[in-house]
């Protein structure tokens, strides 16, 4: 049964034909003059409902039933939570389903930012990412999908939008002390970032078909997520099963006939170690764009002599500052000039800045650390006014944002330099050590914990874990090993449990300013 007359209303076609005029009307002239995200998307579902806006594990979604089911969504979502805060978040949890963006869209449309997670995330850190957030609602891709097909499922497009200043999504990301920290990204924020991708890599529209690689719980995935969506473009994700066989993501990636690339480069080097991986396999693609790590001049070369139609992008930037802040096409002559590649000029809108450790800008070519200032700028991380105020300042009026990145700035052309602490990146994911060292600490029986980045030919490997053990007992160490790597999985998501356990007794080797001294121990294993 339908309840309240707004479904009631839709029951009746006429009526509904009438509303979708007038939302194809509107829509017309948002697309025209402003740069609204979800209005955009919206007249994609109008303009060509037919046209395939995502495809993932086999399955389709058309534009026309990502605007109705997020609507009925937004419609669910007001229903649920109409005497809560407006800003309080919806977390959406699952994989690559397209639910997942339909929850996502159907979060905003009711005034909600939402927070994604991953259905590989453990219990226990979804548990604490909910309980951050301040999340009351979270749905799942069956839940998304029961609600679409529910009495829900004719609703109107909700009045409700989010203002301009208002949280759109909310990511987390690895905090140093144990705990997941929820960067805050606003509508304006993402716009900013929207309409410089869009407008610089001049996105067809209704032509291109955009590879997701990144889990949606990872912000590079906005990279293609938006852009696509905007520009009525199909998106195709490739999911877990399919990274985990080399026959199958080849075959997806074969079919999905892609003209732009957006993944991390590490994913692009797995993908390089099949030989058939060139342009043959994809003859339209026209375009990589990378983000999150270190894209080496190696990589660059192989990809342009085996795709000599496709243009190479580095772009660079943390989630904090909302995807990406410079960007630059590497072309031959890049590579040729420098042997390490630069990660781009500043978008518009937005500066970068070098800084000495005393907070002073320093003079071009100097080394220090890298700083954001612009409207891509997150506000902060969501209930952490102490975190935000160590790295988010003004200058002047705009938000700023201290990278804890090492950089130096050549004729306005940025370069970076590593960390300047111990977060790291292992295969495109962000990773503090502290994080780990923190979770492992609760595990009984461990008195301290160091976790190091091992390196292989100079590119990170994996990690190894460092444990003084007050467990001296009957266990050997691969019994041990297999035990903690268990109970940590528990707690972190898979991609933070150390390869490596080594068992000391007594204490870590420190240095003379009393911190753990990593490159000793580093140093200790073969
Ligand atoms: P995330 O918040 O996961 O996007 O990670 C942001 C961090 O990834 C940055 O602070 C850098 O340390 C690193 N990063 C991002 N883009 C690049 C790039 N193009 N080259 C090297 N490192 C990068």
């Amino acid at each position: 049964m339908v309840s309240g007359n707004n479904y009631h209303a839709y029951h009746n076609v006429r009526q509904r034909r009438f509303c979708y005029a007038q939302l194809y009307l509107s829509s017309i002239l948002i697309f025209k003059f402003k740069q609204m995200i979800i209005e955009k998307i919206n007249y994609w579902g109008v303009q060509n409902p037919g046209h395939i806006a995502h495809r993932s594990g086999g399955k389709a979604l058309t534009y026309g039933e990502l605007l109705q089911r997020s609507n009925a969504v937004a419609a669910f979502i007001r229903e649920q939570l109409q005497d809560k805060e407006p800003k309080v978040p919806v977390a959406i949890r699952g994989h690559k389903e397209s639910e997942m963006l339909i929850g996502f869209l159907g979060a905003v449309k009711s005034g909600h930012p939402y927070v994604p997670i991953d259905s590989s995330m453990p219990e226990e850190r979804v548990e604490k990412i909910i309980q951050t957030s301040g999340a009351t609602l979270v749905l799942d891709v069956e839940k998304i999908s029961e609600i679409t097909n529910s009495r829900f499922s004719e609703a109107s497009a909700p009045s409700t939008s989010i203002g301009p200043d208002d949280p759109f999504y909310i990511l987390f990301t690895s905090g140093s002390t144990g705990d997941p920290k929820g960067v805050v990204i606003t509508r304006n924020n993402l716009e900013s970032f929207v309409s410089w991708m869009v407008e610089e890599q001049k996105f067809s529209e209704q032509k291109e078909v955009f590879l997701n690689q990144a889990p949606f719980s990872f912000d590079l995935s906005v990279m293609d997520i938006y852009p696509c969506l905007v520009t009525g473009n199909t998106l195709v994700s490739i999911t877990r099963d399919d990274v985990s066989n080399p026959a199958q993501l080849h075959k997806t990636l074969q079919a999905a006939d892609l003209t732009v690339w957006v993944s991390t480069p590490s994913f692009a080097q797995l993908c390089l170690m099949e030989k058939t991986f060139q342009k043959k396999i994809l003859p339209k693609l026209r375009k990589f764009l990378f983000c999150g790590e270190t894209l080496t001049s190696k990589t660059a070369a192989i990809l342009l002599e085996r795709f000599d139609q496709s243009e190479i992008w580095n772009t660079y930037g943390p989630t904090e500052a909302t995807v990406a802040t410079s960007s630059i096409k590497i072309t031959k002559e890049i590579i040729e000039r420098y042997p390490f590649l630069p990660v781009g000029y500043p978008k518009p809108q937005c500066n970068i800045y070098i800084y000495d450790e005393h907070d002073q800008p320093l003079e071009s070519e100097k080394l220090g650390q890298i700083i954001i200032s612009g409207d891509n700028v997150s506000p902060g991380y969501l209930g952490r006014p102490d975190l935000t105020a160590r790295s988010f300042f003004k200058i002047g009026d705009l938000p700023a944002y201290r990278t804890g990145d090492q950089g130096y700035l050549e004729n306005n052309l940025l370069f970076f330099k590593g960390r300047m602490d111990n977060q790291i990146k292992l295969h495109g994911y962000r990773i503090e050590l502290g994080d780990i060292e923190s979770n492992l600490e609760t595990l009984p029986g461990i008195r301290s914990a160091a976790v190091i980045m091992r390196q292989n030919n100079g590119t990170d490997d994996y990690l190894i874990a460092f444990i003084v053990d007050e467990n001296s007992n009957q266990q050997t160490e691969f019994e041990r090993t297999r035990t903690l790597k268990k109970s940590l999985a528990e707690k972190v998501p898979g991609y933070m449990v150390p390869k490596k356990f080594v068992f000391m007794s007594g204490h870590f080797p420190m240095t003379t300013n009393g911190k753990i001294d990593r490159k000793k121990l580093m140093a200790s294993v073969k």
